[in-house]
């Protein structure tokens, strides 16, 4: 099994699907040279596979990439020699950071030695396997997951209101089509954005009043449908519309706690480099969200700085990322006037735990802000939809009288 990133020119590079900027990932690399293809999405036969070679203890988010994994490596023809897998790590108490040492160790079981395991390092700036592609390499991965998330942002936007079935999906994978093309091709993807956005105008829609739903929760399972058992789905059937934290918010984090390590550190070359990478950062989400100013709610995410600040009160900041996310952003929903939160954990999960514990106190505070915590184990729960009609029939009641009395509070 090998790290070190050598002859990854020659190589397909394999990505895990979590979600659909698993697309624009895939397209960055064949943008850079890198042969690269996104694995199957997560179904079924994933979770056999994962189960029969961990332990069933993992994190759910590594057992079902464990299980996409293995999938591919029993298909005929699959030549370990010229197959790379895409795992990006994190640093912290999260078990996410150990998710490539599980999968060598499983891999190495079952004799695959040769297959090589990509693991960028944030710290070496992705040097370490594209070279001297590396700036384009990072700034188009950022570009093309807001790009995605925009996408995926005006699909839920729409889709609950559109008036002939099936024609929100068509549109947004026409221009996910749209935005990987870009991508691989070297055009503007400002431009391409504001296509899409005219795109989406066009759906006619009824004239509707729904509460809004916020989704927040554990990166891989909030946005991952087979893992989450189609909540975003269940939620519209239910009449709602629902708002999730984007995948790219998790950068956005890190390129804060690189801003604030550096101050703590009076690195003044690092406090320089991260002012650079939030400027450009905050550049690219402002002008790709602004063709899609008239129909998104929102121009552009909450500031990192005030979800923390949300969150502050009620958690020690050095936890850890997902925990404190989780709770700032369900404060920043509930100040928005949503309607609901859904909170969504894998088992085992240990940052879900942790808002677990302290989601009585924050909604006390909220006025008791409908609010639900919904742990996942990849069987299809019978009760789940009972539960959500439940949480949706509060959530009505709040749109209606609810955050009228927080306000005035
Ligand atoms: S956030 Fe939870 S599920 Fe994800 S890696 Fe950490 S402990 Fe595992």
């Amino acid at each position: 099994m090998h790290h070190t990133n050598t002859g990854i020119f020659n190589k397909k590079v394999y990505i895990p699907y979590m979600s659909d900027a698993a697309y624009a990932l895939s397209a960055t690399f064949i943008r850079c040279g890198i042969d690269a293809s996104v694995l199957d999405e997560p179904n079924e036969s994933t979770l056999n596979y994962g189960l029969k070679f961990t332990n069933g203890n993992e994190c759910m988010p590594c057992f079902v990439t464990t299980g996409d994994i293995i999938k591919v490596l029993e298909k005929p023809g699959f030549d370990a020699k010229k197959s790379a897998f895409f795992m990006p790590s994190s640093p912290g108490p999260c078990k996410f950071g150990q998710y490539n040492r599980l999968h060598e160790m499983v891999l190495n079981n079952m004799g695959y030695d040769e297959v090589e395991f990509l693991v960028p390092s944030a710290s070496k700036s992705y040097t370490d396997f594209v070279g001297d592609k590396a700036f384009l390499f990072r700034k188009l991965a950022w570009q093309g997951c807001v790009s995605v998330d925009i996408l995926e942002k005006a699909l839920y936007r729409v889709r609950p209101y559109e008036i002939n079935k099936g024609e929100t999906v068509s549109v947004y994978k026409e221009c996910l089509d749209l935005v990987t093309d870009a991508i691989k091709n070297g055009e503007d993807l400002y431009e391409t954005i504001k296509v899409c956005a005219g795109k989406f105008e066009n759906i006619s829609r009824k004239d509707e009043e729904r509460p809004i739903i916020g989704i927040v929760g554990e990166i891989f399972l909030r946005v991952n449908k087979f893992t989450n058992n189609f909540t975003i789905e269940k939620i519209e059937s239910l009449g709602g519309e629902v708002s999730v934290v984007p995948t790219y918010k998790w950068i956005t984090f890190t390129t804060y706690q690189y801003a604030m390590n550096a101050f703590k550190n009076k690195k003044i070359k690092d406090i320089f480099l991260s002012f650079l990478v939030n400027y450009y950062q905050k550049k690219d989400e402002i002008n790709m969200f602004k063709p899609f100013g008239k129909l998104l709610r929102h121009h552009k995410e909450t500031s990192i700085r005030r979800i923390l600040s949300y969150a502050k009160k009620y958690i020690n900041l050095p936890i850890g990322g997902e925990a404190i996310l989780t709770v700032g952003e369900s404060i920043d929903f509930a100040k928005k006037g949503y309607s609901g939160v859904i909170s969504i954990h894998p088992f085992h999960c240990m940052p879900g735990a942790i808002v677990q514990t302290i989601s009585k106190k924050f909604r006390e505070d909220l006025n008791n802000f409908p609010w639900i915590n919904l742990w996942f184990d990849g069987q299809e729960s019978a009760n789940l939809m009972l539960r959500l009609e439940a949480f949706m029939h509060q959530a009505k009641q709040w749109q209606e009288t609810g955050y009228a009395v927080l306000e005035a509070a």
